[in-house]
Protein backbone atom coordinates (compact mmCIF):
# COMPACT_ATOMS: atom_id res chain seq x y z
CA UNK A 1 0.00 0.00 0.00
CA UNK A 2 1.37 3.58 -0.80
CA UNK A 3 1.40 5.79 2.12
CA UNK A 4 -0.31 9.26 1.62
CA UNK A 5 1.53 12.13 3.82
CA UNK A 6 -0.32 15.03 5.07
CA UNK A 7 1.09 18.49 4.53
CA UNK A 8 2.51 18.04 7.97
CA UNK A 9 4.52 15.39 7.49
CA UNK A 10 5.67 16.55 4.04
CA UNK A 11 6.98 19.53 6.14
CA UNK A 12 8.62 17.41 8.44
CA UNK A 13 10.49 15.44 5.30
CA UNK A 14 11.49 19.36 3.49
CA UNK A 15 13.17 20.61 6.82
CA UNK A 16 15.73 16.93 6.68
CA UNK A 17 15.78 17.72 2.82
CA UNK A 18 16.92 20.93 3.43
CA UNK A 19 19.56 19.99 5.72
CA UNK A 20 20.67 17.51 3.50
CA UNK A 21 20.26 20.28 0.39
CA UNK A 22 22.88 22.19 2.89
CA UNK A 23 25.14 19.19 2.80
CA UNK A 24 25.29 18.80 -0.87
CA UNK A 25 26.43 22.31 -1.02
CA UNK A 26 29.24 22.36 0.80
CA UNK A 27 30.51 19.08 -0.38
CA UNK A 28 30.08 20.01 -3.72
CA UNK A 29 32.28 22.95 -2.99
CA UNK A 30 34.80 21.05 -1.13
CA UNK A 31 35.74 17.64 -1.58
CA UNK A 32 38.56 17.14 -3.13
CA UNK A 33 41.55 15.34 -4.16
CA UNK A 34 43.39 14.26 -0.94
CA UNK A 35 40.88 13.46 1.20
CA UNK A 36 39.71 10.37 2.78
CA UNK A 37 35.89 8.75 2.47
CA UNK A 38 35.94 8.51 6.25
CA UNK A 39 36.74 12.02 6.40
CA UNK A 40 33.98 13.16 4.53
CA UNK A 41 31.73 10.63 6.28
CA UNK A 42 32.03 12.15 9.82
CA UNK A 43 31.92 15.80 8.51
CA UNK A 44 28.84 14.93 7.36
CA UNK A 45 27.87 13.46 10.44
CA UNK A 46 28.68 15.71 12.69
CA UNK A 47 27.03 18.45 10.38
CA UNK A 48 23.35 16.50 10.24
CA UNK A 49 23.65 15.88 14.36
CA UNK A 50 24.13 19.25 14.93
CA UNK A 51 20.73 20.66 13.10
CA UNK A 52 19.48 18.14 15.15
CA UNK A 53 18.53 15.22 12.49
CA UNK A 54 19.67 11.62 12.70
CA UNK A 55 22.00 9.84 9.82
CA UNK A 56 19.21 7.80 8.13
CA UNK A 57 22.07 4.68 6.85
CA UNK A 58 24.32 3.96 10.02
CA UNK A 59 22.98 1.08 11.22
CA UNK A 60 20.56 0.69 8.46
CA UNK A 61 20.54 -3.08 8.14
CA UNK A 62 23.85 -3.10 9.28
CA UNK A 63 25.38 0.08 7.20
CA UNK A 64 28.77 1.31 9.14
CA UNK A 65 28.28 4.83 8.27
CA UNK A 66 26.85 7.95 7.69
CA UNK A 67 27.30 8.62 3.98
CA UNK A 68 27.32 6.06 0.71
CA UNK A 69 30.26 7.27 -1.24
CA UNK A 70 31.11 5.26 -4.57
CA UNK A 71 33.72 5.98 -6.33
CA UNK A 72 34.21 5.82 -10.19
CA UNK A 73 32.95 1.94 -11.00
CA UNK A 74 31.38 1.51 -7.69
CA UNK A 75 27.63 2.10 -8.50
CA UNK A 76 26.16 2.27 -4.71
CA UNK A 77 26.80 1.91 -1.52
CA UNK A 78 30.06 2.35 -0.70
CA UNK A 79 31.68 2.63 2.12
CA UNK A 80 33.53 4.94 3.99
CA UNK A 81 37.30 4.36 4.73
CA UNK A 82 39.83 6.27 6.38
CA UNK A 83 42.25 4.56 3.49
CA UNK A 84 40.14 5.33 0.67
CA UNK A 85 41.48 8.97 -1.00
CA UNK A 86 39.65 11.07 -3.49
CA UNK A 87 41.86 11.50 -6.65
CA UNK A 88 42.03 13.89 -8.98
CA UNK A 89 39.71 12.50 -12.18
CA UNK A 90 37.56 10.57 -9.79
CA UNK A 91 33.70 10.96 -10.02
CA UNK A 92 32.57 10.27 -6.54
CA UNK A 93 28.58 9.30 -5.35
CA UNK A 94 27.83 10.63 -2.55
CA UNK A 95 24.34 9.72 -0.92
CA UNK A 96 22.69 10.92 1.84
CA UNK A 97 19.53 10.15 4.25
CA UNK A 98 18.74 12.17 7.57
CA UNK A 99 15.25 11.74 10.13
CA UNK A 100 13.38 14.44 11.40
CA UNK A 101 11.28 13.85 14.17
CA UNK A 102 10.78 10.14 12.32
CA UNK A 103 10.72 10.91 9.22
CA UNK A 104 13.32 10.27 6.41
CA UNK A 105 14.62 12.29 3.67
CA UNK A 106 17.19 10.63 0.88
CA UNK A 107 19.44 12.21 -1.55
CA UNK A 108 22.24 11.68 -4.04
CA UNK A 109 24.84 13.25 -6.09
CA UNK A 110 28.10 12.48 -8.25
CA UNK A 111 30.69 14.63 -8.66
CA UNK A 112 33.88 15.12 -10.59
CA UNK A 113 37.43 15.46 -8.18
CA UNK A 114 39.31 17.90 -10.73
CA UNK A 115 39.11 17.58 -14.57
CA UNK A 116 37.43 14.49 -15.99
CA UNK A 117 37.35 14.25 -19.84
CA UNK A 118 34.26 15.14 -22.15
CA UNK A 119 32.51 11.82 -21.95
CA UNK A 120 32.43 11.38 -18.03
CA UNK A 121 31.42 14.74 -17.74
CA UNK A 122 28.29 13.93 -20.18
CA UNK A 123 27.70 10.61 -18.00
CA UNK A 124 26.90 13.12 -14.97
CA UNK A 125 24.88 15.54 -17.11
CA UNK A 126 22.59 13.24 -18.37
CA UNK A 127 22.11 11.53 -15.35
CA UNK A 128 21.31 14.65 -13.80
CA UNK A 129 18.99 15.51 -16.45
CA UNK A 130 16.96 12.08 -16.56
CA UNK A 131 16.32 13.17 -12.75
CA UNK A 132 14.95 16.19 -13.69
CA UNK A 133 12.81 14.94 -16.36
CA UNK A 134 11.47 12.39 -14.20
CA UNK A 135 10.92 14.85 -11.33
CA UNK A 136 8.66 16.67 -14.14
CA UNK A 137 6.81 13.41 -14.26
CA UNK A 138 5.86 13.60 -10.83
CA UNK A 139 1.93 15.08 -11.00
CA UNK A 140 -1.34 13.83 -10.32
CA UNK A 141 -3.01 11.70 -12.89
CA UNK A 142 0.37 10.27 -14.34
CA UNK A 143 1.73 7.01 -13.68
CA UNK A 144 4.46 5.51 -11.30
CA UNK A 145 5.94 3.98 -14.56
CA UNK A 146 6.04 7.36 -16.32
CA UNK A 147 8.89 8.57 -13.68
CA UNK A 148 10.94 5.22 -15.12
CA UNK A 149 10.56 5.84 -18.25
CA UNK A 150 11.32 9.38 -18.51
CA UNK A 151 14.68 8.08 -17.08
CA UNK A 152 15.15 5.33 -18.91
CA UNK A 153 14.03 7.03 -22.44
CA UNK A 154 16.92 10.07 -21.88
CA UNK A 155 19.82 7.68 -20.77
CA UNK A 156 19.58 5.64 -23.56
CA UNK A 157 19.08 7.88 -25.74
CA UNK A 158 22.36 8.97 -25.16
CA UNK A 159 23.58 5.78 -25.41
CA UNK A 160 24.32 4.93 -21.41
CA UNK A 161 22.44 2.51 -19.64
CA UNK A 162 20.28 2.02 -16.52
CA UNK A 163 20.77 -0.29 -13.96
CA UNK A 164 18.46 -2.11 -12.91
CA UNK A 165 19.34 -4.42 -9.69
CA UNK A 166 18.20 -1.70 -7.18
CA UNK A 167 15.38 1.00 -7.73
CA UNK A 168 13.99 4.04 -6.07
CA UNK A 169 11.50 3.44 -3.46
CA UNK A 170 8.64 5.54 -1.67
CA UNK A 171 9.67 7.68 1.47
CA UNK A 172 8.47 8.68 5.10
CA UNK A 173 8.42 6.93 8.29
CA UNK A 174 10.51 4.35 6.50
CA UNK A 175 13.27 4.76 4.65
CA UNK A 176 11.93 2.26 1.82
CA UNK A 177 8.39 2.30 1.46
CA UNK A 178 5.87 1.26 -1.18
CA UNK A 179 6.24 1.89 -4.05
CA UNK A 180 9.38 0.50 -5.82
CA UNK A 181 11.03 3.10 -8.80
CA UNK A 182 12.50 1.32 -11.18
CA UNK A 183 14.33 3.77 -13.51
CA UNK A 184 12.71 1.82 -16.19
CA UNK A 185 9.95 0.71 -17.97
CA UNK A 186 7.09 1.33 -20.44
CA UNK A 187 5.33 4.19 -19.61
CA UNK A 188 1.22 4.45 -18.40
CA UNK A 189 1.60 1.41 -15.83
CA UNK A 190 1.34 1.02 -12.70
CA UNK A 191 -0.48 3.54 -10.15
CA UNK A 192 -1.66 6.70 -10.69
CA UNK A 193 0.39 9.28 -9.06
CA UNK A 194 -1.73 11.22 -6.45
CA UNK A 195 -0.94 14.27 -4.15
CA UNK A 196 0.42 12.68 -0.42
CA UNK A 197 2.61 10.53 -2.35
CA UNK A 198 5.86 10.96 -1.45
CA UNK A 199 9.14 9.10 -4.18
CA UNK A 200 12.69 8.55 -3.72
CA UNK A 201 13.90 8.99 -7.93
CA UNK A 202 17.38 7.92 -7.70
CA UNK A 203 18.66 6.88 -11.29
CA UNK A 204 21.54 4.87 -11.53
CA UNK A 205 23.47 4.78 -14.89
CA UNK A 206 26.50 3.13 -16.42
CA UNK A 207 28.93 3.78 -19.30
CA UNK A 208 28.99 0.19 -20.27
CA UNK A 209 26.31 -2.36 -18.95
CA UNK A 210 23.72 -2.62 -16.50
CA UNK A 211 24.94 -5.59 -14.60
CA UNK A 212 26.22 -5.04 -11.33
CA UNK A 213 27.65 -7.31 -8.42
CA UNK A 214 28.61 -6.59 -4.99
CA UNK A 215 32.22 -6.78 -3.18
CA UNK A 216 33.21 -8.73 -0.75
CA UNK A 217 32.33 -6.09 2.07
CA UNK A 218 28.37 -7.52 1.76
CA UNK A 219 27.85 -3.53 0.25
CA UNK A 220 29.71 -1.91 -2.50
CA UNK A 221 28.07 -2.33 -6.40
CA UNK A 222 30.14 -2.02 -8.59
CA UNK A 223 29.41 -2.36 -12.93
CA UNK A 224 30.54 -6.04 -13.51
CA UNK A 225 31.72 -4.60 -16.60
CA UNK A 226 33.91 -1.80 -14.77
CA UNK A 227 32.59 1.24 -16.61
CA UNK A 228 32.22 4.29 -14.50
CA UNK A 229 28.79 4.56 -12.83
CA UNK A 230 26.80 7.97 -11.58
CA UNK A 231 24.00 8.34 -9.28
CA UNK A 232 21.48 11.55 -8.84
CA UNK A 233 18.50 11.40 -6.19
CA UNK A 234 15.90 13.63 -5.20
CA UNK A 235 13.34 13.13 -2.68
CA UNK A 236 9.95 14.63 -4.65
CA UNK A 237 6.30 15.12 -3.12
CA UNK A 238 3.60 15.10 -5.59
CA UNK A 239 1.14 18.24 -4.84
CA UNK A 240 -1.67 19.09 -6.70
CA UNK A 241 0.36 21.85 -8.58
CA UNK A 242 3.31 19.20 -9.32
CA UNK A 243 6.38 17.91 -7.82
CA UNK A 244 7.68 19.36 -5.26
CA UNK A 245 11.08 18.80 -4.32
CA UNK A 246 11.73 18.07 -0.83
CA UNK A 247 15.95 17.57 -0.55
CA UNK A 248 16.19 21.25 -2.24
CA UNK A 249 15.79 24.70 -1.14
CA UNK A 250 14.91 26.37 -4.64
CA UNK A 251 11.45 26.01 -6.06
CA UNK A 252 12.51 26.42 -9.37
CA UNK A 253 13.22 22.80 -11.76
CA UNK A 254 16.62 22.36 -12.59
CA UNK A 255 18.10 23.86 -9.28
CA UNK A 256 20.37 21.90 -7.09
CA UNK A 257 24.53 21.07 -7.34
CA UNK A 258 25.70 21.60 -10.54
CA UNK A 259 27.99 18.87 -12.40
CA UNK A 260 31.67 20.05 -11.56
CA UNK A 261 30.86 23.56 -10.62
CA UNK A 262 29.84 25.64 -7.75
CA UNK A 263 26.21 26.35 -7.17
CA UNK A 264 25.79 30.12 -7.40
MG1 LIG B 1 17.27 6.15 -1.91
Amino acid sequence: MIDLKSSREIELMRRGGHILADVMDHLSATAKAGMSTLEIDEEVEAFIMGRGAKPAFKGYRGFPATVCISINEEVVHGIPSAHRRLKEGDIVGLDLGCIVDGYYADCAFTMAIGEVPPPVQKLLAVTRQSLELAIETCRPGRRLSDVSHAVQKHVEAHGFAVVRAFVGHGIGRALHEEPQVPNFGEPGRGPELRPGMVLAIEPMVTMGGSDVRILDDGWTAVTKDGSLAAHFEHTVAVAESGPDVLTRKSASAGAGPRVGQRRR
